[in-house]
């Protein structure tokens, strides 16, 4: 079925929402849709069955098959093809149907010419509507794309249905369905991806219906067994096959398990138990009270954990009413919505079923974020009030590039956002087209286009972009998804790993950046104001120099040899960085008088990201062997406003001109000592086609970017020519206004630059 070369379901779409417009009966317009889909998809028959009250499938309407048996054809759920797609809501793709077991041969319909067939359910949340069908009269196999396209015109056809613009709904025994406007939500983008599909809600809650005990022996008798199953399931999790869980993903169920044996956790539940309440209100009570407390901290990375605690509570509680997985009803390709959701929640589910995941409490750093991005989910996160708004079986469009949620989208959206995925899908392999090509401009400037990493997860990225290295691993990551410190060994490990990953390609191990939003769960105790201006990074390692002497260690050892290059954040002052050289001097001592290998050349460099750093930069360069910008923090500090804080964060432009003039005295300054190839920029802006394209036209020739932006910036850079653009920066360096973006936007699309990003 050549649908997905000619245009695809797109196309199909639009023609689909022309018949939905017309002022024709239902019965006209379903005949038209079946000609118009069997046409598209070059099947000689299409059908659609819709489920009538007392569990009947009933022929609506056919192209290929008998008119005379619509209407008149009835099958009950489970029997022939037809039943078994709507019993299993799963779509059923036979070369050769009439050998298949649960073939049933309905004379009236004219049916047995046919031998392939491909029947999709037409569902709408965890509810069948009925059934959609192509056939065809050669044993032929329908491929994956076509299957696909099948399953995205049953979608659109269940949102018509449920609309019930097409058939009155009393007549389909499909109860409380109501037409609903579309909404469209902003949120954060965690996990980059564009996927279409039904709303599932997770409801993990499971309600309480008795409080008090009414005998507590028994009562901390069923805690036990709940307690030991939960254990039990935990410990099959990690051991699954099926789950097959590696990397980032078992770090994040290992620290959950650690949670799930606390013995502190079990000894406030037998209290609480003890003190008269039924096992599942004391996990209740007891998960109220670590609620109040971590909220009571105002630490953010203990907020993050608590989704981890209510997770197991959840599960807790479901083991104590007998175990029932909350995710046998998830119907393939959902959309899961949810308020909150843990990371084991989200394993449960299995990584084959989800289309995409929509977090209302989810952020960057939390663990859900993590096994998302390792099971590849498109997953948006910090966007309140969608759970509310979505219904069961809403139609949703989640374009996890840009952080936007369509829910009930229009058929025009729908074909929009067909043709943004096949857009994507287009420049993704452009990229790839450019992957093992250096990113050089046109007039010839070869820019260092390096990634950011922190995980093992992010690995495997380095060679699949074509980065040139990693200009900035960023290690805290590591300390914070364990619950313990990781000690020297398990350091030493993980480092090794990660040189052995990159193969030949320079990476920057950055020493422990934690403080701030980053705080591990063994991490702060004392309550700070300010976490981000407070005790963190660099602050930290020299109040506390053996963290910072053990790190290097297992850098050191790791290196086996190699170059080693070390970069320390947040630095305030040049005699900060010099002190903290000092303490890599002492490990580069120790190894040597040990006799360990050491590195073949020892590079020890600084982010700037204090403001206060810019006023010392002739110092800072005589001293230091490179020097990275990190624009989050730098930019944060620079405008007084908090990158973490939705309402301010995205206040100022990264492109205002006061930070053209920021960049350009950095680049200035090392001009002037001849060390423009020490510099390099590795915040978020370095990222982004537009803002790279202008730190190039300041003289910034290295940049550190996250994997997903390899491509989009490599492809700006080899469209770029600098001599047209060098002036034009210059030029609107000096210019008033509190932006240049549209300048230069202006200037990237006059010169044909190529700026667009994947979103
Ligand atoms: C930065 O501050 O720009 C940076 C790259 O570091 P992080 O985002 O880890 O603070
Ligand atoms: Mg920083």
């Amino acid at each position: 079925m050549p649908s997905s070369h000619a245009g695809g379901p797109r196309v199909l779409l639009r023609r689909l929402r022309e018949i939905m417009a017309e002022q024709a009966s239902a019965q006209t317009r379903l005949n038209k849709l079946v000609s118009v889909i069997a046409a598209n998809m070059v099947a000689e028959v299409c059908s659609i069955y819709l489920q009538r009250a007392g569990d009947t499938l009933e022929l609506f309407a056919t192209e290929g098959l008998n008119r005379e048996a619509v209407h008149r054809t009835r099958l009950k759920r489970g029997e022939g093809l037809v039943g078994l797609v709507a019993q299993d809501a799963a779509p059923l793709n036979l070369t050769n149907a009439p050998e298949h077991p649960n073939f049933s041969y309905r004379p009236e319909t004219g049916e047995d010419p046919f031998r392939s067939f491909l029947g999709v359910p037409i569902v709408r949340g965890d509810r069948v509507f009925g059934v959609l069908t192509v056939q065809n009269k050669t044993a032929r196999q329908y491929d994956e794309e076509e299957e696909e396209a099948l399953l995205t015109i049953s979608m659109v056809l269940a949102e018509i249905v449920a609309q019930g613009s097409l058939i009155d709904l009393a007549e389909l025994d499909q109860p409380g369905m109501s037409p609903h406007r579309p909404a469209l939500f902003h949120g954060e983008a965690l996990a980059e991806g564009l996927s279409i599909g039904a709303v599932f809600h997770h409801e993990p809650r499971v309600k309480v219906e008795r409080m008090i005990a009414d005998d507590p022996v028994v009562e901390l008798q069923r805690l036990e067994d709940a307690l030991l199953s939960l254990r039990a399931s935990v410990d099959a999790m990690l051991d699954s096959t099926e789950l097959d869980l590696a990397g980032d993903t078992r770090e994040v169920i290992e620290a959950y398990r650690l949670f799930a044996h606390d013995q502190g956790w079990r000894t406030r539940l037998r209290d609480a138990v003890r003190a008269g309440l039924t096992a599942e209100a004391a996990v209740e009570r007891v998960q109220d009270e670590t609620r109040m407390r971590i909220n009571r901290t105002n630490d953010p990375y203990l907020r993050e954990r608590l989704h981890d605690f209510d997770d197991l509570a959840r599960r807790l509680v479901r083991h104590l009413a007998g175990g029932v997985a909350h995710s046998q009803s998830l119907p393939v390709g959902a959309v899961v919505v949810a308020r909150a959701m843990g990371p084991a929640e989200l394993l449960d589910y299995g990584r084959n079923k989800i289309a995409a995941l929509v977090v209302e409490e989810a952020t960057g750093t939390s663990h859900i974020a993590i096994v998302a991005r390792s099971l590849g989910l498109p997953l948006v996160g910090g966007i309140l009030g969608i759970a509310d708004a979505a219904r069961h079986g809403d139609i949703a469009v989640v374009d996890a590039d840009s952080g936007e949620v369509h829910l009930r989208p229009v058929p025009d959206m729908l074909s929009a956002f067909e043709a943004k995925k096949a857009l994507r899908a287009q420049r993704v392999a452009r990229y790839a087209t450019i992957r093992d090509e250096p990113a050089i401009t046109r007039d010839g400037l070869r820019i260092t286009l390096n990634m950011n990493a922190g995980l093992l997860v992010d690995l495997p990225h380095v060679v699949e972009s074509g980065a040139d290295g990693i200009g900035l691993f960023r290690t805290e990551l590591q300390f914070m998804i364990g619950s313990t410190m990781p000690r020297l060994k398990d350091q030493t490990d993980f480092y090794r790993e990660v040189f052995r990953s990159v193969g030949d390609r320079p990476i920057v191990f950055r020493t422990l950046d934690l403080g701030g939003d980053k705080v591990p769960s063994y991490g702060r105790t004392v309550r700070e104001e300010n976490p981000a201006l407070g005790w963190r990074a660099i602050r930290i390692a020299l109040d506390r120099p053996a963290l910072l002497r053990y790190q290097v260690r297992a850098l050191i050892a790791a290196a086996e040899g190699r170059p080693l290059k070390i970069l320390l954040p947040m630095i305030s002052e040049v005699s900060e960085f010099e002190t903290a050289k000092m303490q890599i001097g002492r490990e580069m001592d120790r190894a040597r008088s040990k006799g360990a290998p050491l590195p073949a050349k020892l590079d020890i460099g600084t982010m700037v990201e204090v403001p206060s750093l810019l006023f010392e930069l002739p110092q800072l360069l005589a001293t230091a062997d490179f020097i990275s910008i990190g624009s989050n923090d730098l930019l944060q500090f620079v405008f007084a406003a908090d990158r973490t804080n939705p309402a301010v964060a995205r206040r100022y432009d990264s492109l205002s001109p006061a930070v053209l003039s920021l960049i350009r005295h950095v680049v200035t300054t090392a001009a002037s000592m001849k060390r423009v190839d020490a510099i390099s920029v590795c915040g978020e802006m370095a990222g982004r086609p537009l803002e790279a394209m202008a730190l190039i036209g300041m003289g910034i020739t290295g940049l550190s970017v996250q994997a997903a932006s390899i491509g989009p910036v490599k492809m700006m850079i080899r469209s770029l020519d600098t001599r047209a653009l060098k002036p034009e920066v210059t030029r609107l360096t000096s210019m008033p206004g509190s932006s240049a973006r549209v300048a230069l936007a202006a200037f990237a699309a006059e010169n044909d630059v190529q700026v667009d990003r994947l979103g």
